[in-house]
């Protein structure tokens, strides 16, 4: 059993200021494989004193010595790849290559795209006559991340928090917590300035409202639920935070007649399981133009049944479970849902894959015939669940493909590079 009660703060591993173990669950057993705390008000309070404390030697730091930090830190990461792999695995369900491949390696890559645009970015500008913009970094920055693609959103947040000159405190999601602590380890290693970083583990409640009313916080920056979102927009504006939110999605698909049409259905429908659908960019309202419509529902229904699920523990390509009971308990009640509106099941629907009996593993599923207000194309299921939805002509895919509470990422596929 993993036990990782502290939290980094100050450059060390430190007891919370009140005990308050919370279990990780391994999704593929339903398992506890971890034990954390879940920090309070009094251990943000430490973490932002410490990040107040380093701001302004981090800021005065040069930039190339910063730079040189991060350069150890991607070193670190690069070298300890597969534990951050094998750590996301665990918390998540991941499959391992999946893990390792493409969620571990999204650190590095974001590091690499970070690290380049930090030399060559323009930190003083010259303005009118006599006058220069001056980029200066704000200040201590709460950063609060979910568990879906957990490095990838630690590394968007941190590394360009610290390449600027800000100092942070981050809380990684309550029900992934591991890779975030060993992203902590290897900011360790790479000998940071103590308080730079910082790291607290806590539930949203607890922590993370404490993180957006704290007024040594001068920006949060939160990914996760629209209504996590909106709590920290709230809890930010009496201290007029500056808030940078990403949040849901229920991105379109739109797929014309002329589009290479065996290939981007299969690639849209991986792109919605990938990752057991945990993704808020995943294009989970397939578009069809009426004209092909049954031919793609044919296509789509292969391409979710050649999509096997399995074992995180196992190599290959195939899908893990879902995070959690609780989203294993709204996958169900989704699908049940769309079914009971009359939306037409093509391929899985309720209940595990056959052969399995434990762990938050769901059929990859296909529902056709969905008009976009029905509850399935409405919401955000967050698991391995397509809808097809077939439209006339392009004013109408536009109209429908907008016609969403979300506004996160969208997706169109043609042969006609003009129309599109
Ligand atoms: P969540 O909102 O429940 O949790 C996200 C984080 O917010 C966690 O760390 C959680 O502890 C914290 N949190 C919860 N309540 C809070 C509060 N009141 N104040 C402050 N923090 C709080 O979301 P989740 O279930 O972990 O993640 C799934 C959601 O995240 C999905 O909606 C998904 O679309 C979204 N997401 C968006 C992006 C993006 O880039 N837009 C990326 C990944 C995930």
């Amino acid at each position: 059993m993993i036990e990782k009660r502290e939290f980094y703060i100050d450059g060390a591993w430190v007891a919370p200021e009140q005990s308050n173990d919370c279990d990780v669950i391994d999704p593929a057993t339903e398992e506890v494989c971890a034990v954390i705390s879940l920090g309070t008000k009094a251990d943000v309070d430490k973490a932002v004193a410490a990040a107040r404390a380093a701001f302004p030697g981090w800021a005065a730091t040069p930039l190339e010595v910063r730079i040189a930090l991060l350069e150890k830190l991607d070193a670190v990461m690069k070298r300890r790849m597969n534990e951050l792999g094998e750590a996301i695995s665990l918390e998540m369900g991941a499959p391992i290559d999946f893990a390792i491949n493409d969620q571990a390696a999204t650190g590095p890559w974001h590091m690499a795209g970070f690290l380049q645009a930090a030399k060559n970015f323009e930190w003083e500008e010259p303005f009118a006559e006599g006058q220069v913009i001056v980029r200066e970094p704000i200040g201590v920055c709460g950063l609060i991340t979910p568990w879906n693609w957990p490095v990838n959103q630690i590394t968007l947040k941190v590394i360009p928090a610290l390449l600027t000159g800000c100092t942070c405190v981050l809380k990684p999601s309550e029900i992934a917590p591991l890779s975030a602590i060993l992203f902590a380890e290897f900011v360790d290693e790479a000998g940071f300035p103590k308080g730079v970083f910082n790291l607290v583990n806590g539930d949203g409640a607890g922590v993370g409202e404490a993180m957006s009313h704290h007024p040594g916080i001068d920006m949060m920056s939160f990914t996760g639920s629209t209504r996590a979102g909106a709590l920290v927009s709230k809890g930010a504006a009496d201290t007029v935070k500056r808030v940078t939110l990403e949040l849901g999605g229920k991105s379109p698909n739109i797929i014309f007649a002329d589009a290479d049409l065996s290939k981007v259905v299969r690639r849209g429908v991986n792109h919605c399981m990938e990752n057991t659908g945990q993704s808020c960019n995943a294009p989970t309202r397939m578009l069809v133009e009426r004209t092909v419509y049954d031919d793609v529902v044919g296509l789509a229904k292969d391409a979710a049944e050649a999509v096997k699920v399995g074992d995180p523990r196992e190599s290959g390509r195939h899908i893990g479970p879902l995070v959690s009971q609780a989203q294993f308990n709204k996958v169900q009640g989704l699908i049940e849902t769309a079914i009971a509106e009359g939306a037409r099941l093509v391929t899985g629907g309720m209940g595990r894959p056959d052969g399995m009996n434990r762990g938050y593993f769901v059929r990859p599923t296909v529902f056709a015939d969905v008009n976009n207000q029905m509850t399935i194309a409405r919401e955000e299921v967050f698991g391995p669940v397509l809808v097809m939805i077939p439209f006339e002509d392009e004013d109408e895919a536009v109209e429908i493909a907008n016609d969403t509470p979300y506004g996160l990422a969208a997706y169109l596929s043609t042969g006609d590079a003009e129309k599109g």
